[in-house]
């Protein structure tokens, strides 16, 4: 079994024991004018390959493809023969179609007052500038480019500058460590790094320059550091440094389009490593490109000429890469870049910002979205967000608290909520509500895109009834999906493919209700076993999240003498509630009203933060060590590791009696 996959057999599928009746149908006006319409399942039902040819037909071939999907398990080949540009179909086209003054990104930078407005005829003439920089560094088709940023524009031209001449980019998020930067460096065996001085985060300056010097004196195959100055803050220069204003700026703005294989690489992208070592995810060229712009199409309703449209992402992580750069680029779109952090300079900058610029669609994750509840609904108050029409989540199962909160507080009780599952192995949004067709249910993903064949199978690989909960698994080949882990094909069949015959093993757990819609149940390495059930850490999770006094909730399954396993909750109040001596008591009888006495958790512990790592994904791992009392395990990829000692120290006060 591979090193991902549990190392429990699971007795029983996952317990289906969450009751939710509310639902939103979409608006009239959007369901009216929608951009995908409830046909589109029919018709990739009925010819998928076919359906995936006319979403491809979205894009700018240089030579049109000659087979669709060629599939040797588990290695899938889209549209061969054919040849495109990624930069030119995100760039040129709309260039030359005459919309080159379009805005392409309005960015905010965090300090007060500091922004800029690029158009698509700015991005052409940066991304040319950028792509011969880069063949002046010796920079060719093929070669790695590790790309270590602040979210400024140069990030996005820089990826689109190596898209453009066929180099491969990998982004390492600017919060990792320098050893995190040089194993991602080592292992794709890049040959330059694009970084800046710094970026602005909290109110000030955040050096990046010194964690790169420190990564690349481990990685001799850099040949050269290319330096965008950001903040102007000292740096030590060293040998292979350049700086973007010598190299970058006196190139020609002009920069002849090549056209690369359908199947050349674009990219290398590693996981946000939720459970353990991240894997070098590797993006091709046409599949992806078409999967990631027509899911923007359809599950934003994007319509370029009128929509503002912000992602709130790191372009570090796959959201940023497909929903910030990729697809909006590819459609045309005008989007919203910003710099820094939700509460710098207050609290209301998310809501300051999509003010000012009329944001009308809004991307971002249930994180943020529990930490705004926790902030008060006061604050989205202050400002006018009559704009917004369509929003989005990713990157966690959102609580259907937190969902509810999300459509009535800054959503207007107007603007549908599409809860969008996929994974950096994906490439593109997999399971969503169509805004203009679903009525969606709060905290649910719904059904599978057209065209995407997933399913929830049991452990002997079948599908499991309506009303059952099992393993979530993909069917057939997609577009965008991954085509390996760079340099380990062995993982990637491991990882992926060996779980269940013949089907993508995505690593979620999901149930799929009497209507046969489709609810993430979280990670199945989290599944607890409690008495010879097996309960999912989302359904406990969000029980919790319906008390008025909780804010967020994480729980584990700790060894228990009795049950197997039983339920350990860790819970952060809302700013307003109290730690009262009787709110273990009175959570538990919570969560056994909602969900049934088998879910109720042995042990509530109220901590003041949560493991999360760098993209502010809840590690449930590391709570297990500290349930079962262990000494905790690996804390490379925790955004602050200072928090397991916080944890750690409310552990002999825990209340577990009844
Ligand atoms: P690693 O694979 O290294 O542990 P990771 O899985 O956190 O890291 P990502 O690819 O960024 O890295 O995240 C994908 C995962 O995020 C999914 O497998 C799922 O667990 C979770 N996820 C994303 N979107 C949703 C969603 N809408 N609902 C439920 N879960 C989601
Ligand atoms: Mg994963």
């Amino acid at each position: 079994m591979a090193p991902e996959t549990p190392g429990r057999e699971t007795q029983e599928t996952l317990s289906n024991l969450l009751r939710e009746t509310r639902r939103f149908a979409p608006p009239a006006d959007l369901a009216a004018a929608a951009n995908v319409t409830a046909d589109a399942y029919d018709e990739a039902a009925n010819d998928r390959l076919g359906f995936w040819e006319r979403a491809a037909d979205r894009l700018s071939w240089g030579q049109r493809w000659e087979t669709t999907l060629e599939w040797n398990p588990p290695f899938a080949k889209w549209f061969l023969g054919g040849t495109l540009n990624v930069a030119y179909n995100c760039v040129d086209r709309h260039v030359e179609a005459g919309r080159g003054d379009k805005v392409a990104y309005y960015w905010e930078g965090e300090p007060d007052g500091d922004s800029r407005t690029l158009t698509y005829s700015d991005l052409l003439r940066e991304v040319g500038k950028a792509a011969n920089a880069l063949t002046e560094l010796g920079v060719g088709k093929g070669d790695r480019v590790a790309i270590y940023m602040p979210m400024i524009p140069e990030l996005p031209i820089a990826m689109l500058a190596c898209a453009r001449i066929g180099a491969i980019h990998s982004v390492v998020f600017g919060g990792f460590s320098a050893s995190a930067l040089s194993g991602r460096i080592q292992d794709a065996d890049a040959k330059l790094v694009i970084t800046a001085d710094g970026g602005y985060r909290r109110g000030a300056p955040s050096a990046l320059k010194p964690t790169v010097d420190e990564a690349v004196a481990l990685c001799p195959g850099i040949e050269h550091v290319l330096v965008v100055r950001r903040t102007g803050e000292d740096v030590q220069v060293t040998d292979k440094d350049v700086w973007w204003h010598d190299v970058v700026e006196r190139q020609s703005e002009r920069h002849e389009v090549v056209q690369h294989d359908a199947e050349d690489p674009l990219y290398i992208l590693y996981t946000s490593g939720t459970t353990g070592k991240p894997k070098g995810i590797l993006h091709t060229t046409g599949g992806y490109l078409t999967q990631v712009a027509w899911t923007h199409h359809a599950v934003f309703d994007l319509k370029p000429e009128s929509d503002v449209y912000w992602c709130t992402a790191d372009i570090g992580w796959v959201t940023g890469h497909s929903y910030i750069v990729y697809g909006p680029l590819a459609n045309g779109a005008t989007s919203v870049i910003y710099e820094g952090t939700p509460d710098t300079p207050h609290k209301g900058r998310f809501w300051e910002i999509v003010q000012k610029y009329g944001v009308t669609i809004l991307y971002t994750a249930p994180t943020a979205i529990r930490t705004f509840m926790k902030w008060g609904d006061d604050i989205p108050a202050k400002y006018d967000m009559a704009t917004l029409r369509v929003l989005g989540s990713v990157g966690e199962p959102i609580n259907p608290e937190a969902y509810v909160w999300y459509r009535e507080h800054i959503g207007g009780n107007r603007s549908p909520v599409v809860d969008t599952w996929w994974q950096t192995e994906t490439g593109a949004i997999m399971i969503s509500p169509l805004p203009g067709v679903t009525s969606a249910k709060p905290g649910a993903a719904m059904r599978p895109l057209p065209g995407v064949i997933a399913d929830v199978v049991d452990d002997q690989a079948k599908s499991v009834p309506d009303g059952g909960g099992g393993f979530l698994v993909i069917r057939e080949p997609w577009p965008s999906m991954l085509r390996g882990i760079w340099g380990d094909d062995k993982r990637y069949t491991d990882t992926y493919w060996s779980r269940f015959d013949g089907m993508y093993f995505a690593g979620d757990g999901a149930k799929r209700d009497q209507d046969g819609d489709l609810w993430l149940l979280g990670r199945v390495d989290d599944v607890m076993l409690v008495s010879g059930h097996n309960i999912s850490t989302t359904e406990v999770e969000s029980a919790l999240v319906s008390h008025p006094k909780v804010a967020e909730a994480a729980v584990v399954g700790a060894t228990d003498p009795i049950t197997g396993q039983a339920i350990v909750a860790f819970v952060i109040l809302r700013g307003s509630a109290e730690e009262g001596a009787d709110i273990a008591k009175e959570l538990r009888g919570h969560v056994s009203t909602a969900l049934g006495p088998i879910a109720k958790p042995r042990q509530i512990l109220v901590v003041p933060e949560l493991p999360k790592t760098r993209s502010g994904k809840i590690m449930r791992r590391l709570l297990r060590d500290v349930a079962e009392n262990r000494s905790i395990g690996d804390v490379t990829t925790l955004a602050d590791s200072s928090v397991m000692s916080l944890i750690s120290e409310k552990l002999p006060s825990a209340s577990s009696e009844d």
